[in-house]
C-alpha cells in the first residue's frame, strides 16, 4: 500500500509498505479516504516540531472507512463501510489528568502523526474508542472535523456566554475554528489579522462579526467597535509569542485569555496588569470527546459552510509537491487536503 514517510526534515517521500495486520482487539481496520494538512505537519517538515523525532508518518485530520473490526470488550456502534474520523490523542487512561476526565492533557499523551505514526498511509488500524462515526457527513467534512474541535475546545475552556465580544487574533483555519464556535455560544466576533489574504477570507464568514487590520493600531480600531474598547475574551491563535504577549492588552477588567496556539519558550507579561484586570489566563490543549460530539453535530446541522475552505489535492505525488507552498498563508489555501 501506499505510505508517505518524512524520512527528515523537508524529505517527504511516497513508498510502498505492506499492508497492516488483521486489526486486534478493540481495533478498527480503515481506509484512509482524506487527509487533512496543518501547521503541525508544516512545523515537522522543517524539523520545528518538539518531541518530534524521524522518519515519521504524519497525518493526524483524517476521513476513514471501517473496513474490519477486530473483537471488542467496549460498546460501540461502528459497522464495515462506516465513514469516521479520529480523534487522534492516544492516552493512557490510568494516570491522574485521564482519570480526572482531562484526556486530552494526559500525561504521556502520544498524539497520531506526531509522536506515533499517523495517517498519510492507505490502510491504518485505530482504536475503536477513538473513532467518531457520522451517517451524513461526507469524506472533506471528517476530515475537517479534528481542526474544528481545536477551537471548540478553546471556547469552551472560555465558558463564553451569549452576549460577550469575543476577539480572535489569528484566523488560520484554528483561529476560524475558534470564531465559528464563539459564534455559535451567541457571542459578538471580531477577528484580528496582520495577513491580507487571511483577513479577505474571515470577511467571507458569517461568524466573524468585524475585522481588525493588525498592522493598524489595534486599540483604535477595537474602540470604534466595543465602548470601552476591550472584549471579554480573546483568543489568541497565532502561535507567536510576540502576538500571545501582546494580547494580555486586548482583555476587559474580569476577562478571560485563552491561548490556543503555542509557541516553544516563555510568556511573560506584566503582574500589575494582570492583577489589575483580575484577569483568567487559560492553555488550550487538542480536544476531548465532547468537542468532537459537538464539531460533528454543527457540521452536521451545516451550521458551517466548509466548502469554500478546502483545497482538493488528488494525489500523493501532488501533495509531496505542493506541501511546502500550500502552507503558506501568501497562497490563500485555508485547508489543504489529500486523498490516496
Ligand atoms: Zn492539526
Ligand atoms: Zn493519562
Amino acid at each position: 500500500m501506499k505510505t508517505i514517510i518524512l524520512r527528515e526534515p523537508y524529505q517527504l517521500e511516497l513508498t510502498d509498505t505492506p499492508p497492516p495486520p488483521p486489526p486486534a482487539a478493540n481495533e478498527a481496520q480503515l481506509r484512509v479516504r482524506r487527509v487533512g494538512i496543518c501547521g503541525t505537519d508544516l512545523h515537522a517538515f522543517a524539523g520545528r516540531q518538539p518531541f518530534f523525532t524521524y522518519p515519521r508518518i504524519l497525518g493526524h485530520e483524517l476521513a476513514l472507512e471501517v473496513l474490519a473490526l477486530g473483537d471488542s470488550s467496549i460498546p460501540h456502534d461502528l459497522a464495515v463501510g462506516d465513514l469516521c474520523c479520529v480523534r487522534p490523542y492516544i492516552n493512557c487512561g490510568v494516570c491522574d489528568a485521564c482519570q480526572r476526565g482531562f484526556v486530552n492533557a494526559c500525561t504521556t499523551l502520544q498524539t497520531l502523526g506526531v509522536h506515533r505514526d499517523g495517517g498519510m498511509r492507505e490502510i491504518i488500524n485505530l482504536p475503536i474508542d477513538k473513532l467518531h462515526k457520522s451517517p451524513t457527513l461526507d469524506e472533506e467534512e471528517l476530515a475537517l472535523v479534528e481542526m474544528f474541535s481545536i477551537g471548540c475546545h478553546a471556547v469552551r475552556r472560555s465558558a463564553i456566554t451569549p452576549g460577550e465580544t469575543a476577539l480572535v487574533v489569528g484566523v488560520g483555519p484554528i483561529g476560524l475554528g475558534a470564531a465559528h464556535f464563539a459564534h455559535l455560544a451567541g457571542a459578538r466576533v471580531i477577528a484580528l489579522d496582520v495577513s491580507e489574504p487571511r483577513l479577505a477570507f474571515a470577511r467571507t464568514q458569517p461568524a466573524i462579526d468585524h475585522l481588525i487590520d493588525g498592522k493598524g493600531d489595534v486599540h483604535e480600531q477595537l474602540k470604534a467597535l466595543i465602548p470601552d474598547g476591550l472584549p471579554t475574551v480573546v483568543f489568541d491563535a497565532t502561535g507567536s509569542g510576540a502576538s500571545m504577549m501582546n494580547s494580555f492588552k486586548y482583555v476587559a477588567h474580569g476577562g478571560k485569555l485563552v491561548f490556543v496556539g503555542l509557541f516553544q519558550g516563555d510568556v511573560t507579561f506584566n503582574d500589575p496588569e494582570f492583577h489589575r484586570r483580575e484577569m483568567t489566563l487559560f492553555a488550550s490543549r487538542n480536544a476531548t470527546p465532547q468537542d468532537f460530539q459537538q464539531v460533528m453535530a454543527a457540521l452536521e446541522a451545516k451550521h458551517i459552510d466548509v466548502k469554500p475552505w478546502i483545497t482538493r489535492c488528488d494525489s500523493p505525488e501532488q501533495m509531496i509537491q505542493d506541501f511546502p507552498k500550500w502552507l503558506d498563508p501568501a497562497n490563500g489555501v485555508v485547508k489543504a487536503m489529500f486523498k490516496f
